[in-house]
């Protein structure tokens, strides 16, 4: 079972209640409070990331050969899968999302920490073509502490995302998660905490710091010893913390928001591109990054799809997130949602037809949580605010498009370039839309579907690095490159 309680701080290698400010996080199904969680402080950030920097240090982990890492990585793997059910019912508790995905989430992570470790096991360093009596190499080092800073979206996944291979780079780890949603990695936090302990490594080597983004997020950014920020989070908060890492010439990743085209072609095979539209915009109630919420539509087949695209979303199915019925889960929170529903009555003001939605759903069963019904929106022009600005939850913008110039460029039209859908039977359209469209990432005939082998990241404000893959590893490292002389010809201002 989770050691519980939750409202513990892992702080510099000791749980206990951060001395900053109390907050309560809330079940967004019902409104009741699941727990008070203590904020740490800015001294305290200190704290951690003085002993995370003496952790890193210590030869008992900086010289801890890959496989010993990779086995702390698989210890940690094996403890999330055992403690999956409770990790997934503790995540649906503080996000509302649906059990069925906060499952997926949890094994999801579980696999984050087993790839890495083999990433890690087989990762190679280079050695380089000659040009004179020296063999040249590069090797990688850690970068000592990094700072991981998480939204409230899918904590399990970006926490797990980040950890695993900060920690398999060799370093310690401060990880900051959102203000909302602080359980999971407070729970994940305990069961690293168990397998560093379990192998004898340091204490320190994570802390899990809860509370604001602008008091603890901002002082982990700033402190002079952590040497990488990983961020995950909106564009506004992703364009401070790049600033200020310029100011401490401290590299950073940032993967942030999205406004993701979705694009019905009019040879596309209909059923599939309905699901996929619909899975792609209304599933985690659009609270996701790469939510597919501006979906373009050949002219031709324009109202024939909208229409039977409305009449699918009326019939999704709304509810808790603990119900395995439901599609469509509450917000995260009371606030967000009604930031949504400020969205919706702004377009409605512009004009926009609602052509489903667009409102919380009626019932007493919806009375006390966060609820929105899944809303698509059309008649606007692509520069209204809500074909524009990222709405993160479950509302659908509907536009036609002419011909395929025409599509690039509505599309392209967006300050981010995180995602895109493609649906159409004519491969070659496929390649040519695939390779015009500004996404780190691309889906054809296929939407949401996520590989941790696969690089995933974005493109203009979406954010600036890559996560996943084989390489995210070094993502977390310093590259040092050596040269080894190999003859004893004396350089030319010998004696
Ligand atoms: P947010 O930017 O408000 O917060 C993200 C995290 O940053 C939180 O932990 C917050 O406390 C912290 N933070 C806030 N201000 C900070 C500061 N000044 N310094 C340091 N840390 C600070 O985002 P959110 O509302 O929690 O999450 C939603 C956003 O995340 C959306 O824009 C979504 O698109 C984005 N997101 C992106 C991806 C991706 O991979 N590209 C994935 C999930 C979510």
């Amino acid at each position: 079972m989770l050691q519980l309680p939750l409202d513990e701080a892992l702080i510099a290698g000791e749980w206990r209640r951060g001395a900053g400010p109390a907050a309560d996080t809330v079940d967004p199904a019902t409104g009741h409070t699941l727990t008070t969680v203590h904020a740490v402080t800015a001294d305290e950030v200190d704290e951690a990331a003085e002993r995370a920097s003496r952790a890193a240090a210590d030869p008992a982990w900086r010289e801890l050969p890959a496989h010993r890492r990779a086995r702390l990585l698989h210890r940690v793997a094996e403890l999330i899968e055992t403690e999956a059910e409770n990790l997934s019912a503790l995540q649906t508790a503080d996000t509302g999302k649906c059990r069925t995905e906060t499952l997926a989430l949890v094994h999801s992570a579980a696999g984050t920490f087993r790839y890495t470790a083999a990433a890690l096991e087989t990762a190679e360093e280079t050695v380089t073509p000659s040009r004179g009596a020296y063999v040249t190499m590069s090797v990688y080092e850690p970068v000592g502490v990094v700072g991981a800073i998480t939204p409230w979206n899918s904590p399990i996944a970006s926490d797990a995302q980040k950890i695993a291979p900060a920690l398999a780079a060799g370093n310690a780890v401060l990880l900051k998660p959102a203000e909302w949603t602080p359980l999971v990695a407070l729970a994940l936090g305990r069961l690293v905490s168990r397998a560093l302990a379990e192998a004898g490594l340091p204490a320190g080597l994570l802390s899990v710091l809860p509370g604001a983004g602008s008091v603890v997020g901002d002082a982990i950014v700033r402190h002079p010893r952590v040497g990488k920020v990983t961020f995950t989070g909106g564009t506004a908060t992703g364009r401070t913390i790049g600033r200020a890492a310029a100011e401490k010439i401290m590299p950073v990743s940032l993967e942030l928001g999205g406004k993701s085209p979705t694009v019905v072609f009019e040879d596309a095979d209909v059923e599939q591109a309905l699901a996929g539209v619909l899975f792609g915009i209304f599933s985690s109630s659009g609270q996701s990054c790469i939510a597919g919420s501006r979906l373009f539509v050949a002219r031709s087949r324009y109202e024939e799809f909208l229409g039977e695209l409305v009449a699918r979303t009326r019939k999704l199915r709304i509810g808790p997130g603990t119900d395995p019925h439901t599609q469509v889960a509450p917000l995260v929170h009371h606030r967000h949602r009604d930031a949504v529903a400020a969205y919706v009555d702004l377009a409605r003001s512009e004009g926009a037809r609602v052509r489903c939605g667009g409102a919380a759903p009626e019932g007493e069963e919806y009375r006390d949580g966060a609820y929105y019904l899944p809303t698509v929106l059309d008649g606007l022009p692509g520069s209204a605010r809500v074909c524009r600005e990222e709405i993160f939850g479950p509302v659908l913008v509907a536009l036609p498009f002419d011909d395929e110039d025409d599509l690039v460029a509505q599309a392209n039209d967006s300050v981010y370039g995180l995602a895109c859908g493609i649906w159409t039977r004519d491969h070659r359209r496929a390649w040519r839309f695939a390779r015009r469209v500004e996404a780190g990432t691309v889906w054809i005939n296929t939407y949401k579907q996520f590989s941790i082998a696969t690089p995933f990241g974005g493109m203009k404000d979406s954010g600036l690095g890559r996560e996943k893959g084989r390489d995210a590893i070094r993502g977390y490292q310093r590259q040092k490159s050596l040269y080894w002389g190999t003859d004893d010809s004396p350089l030319p201002w010998a004696g």
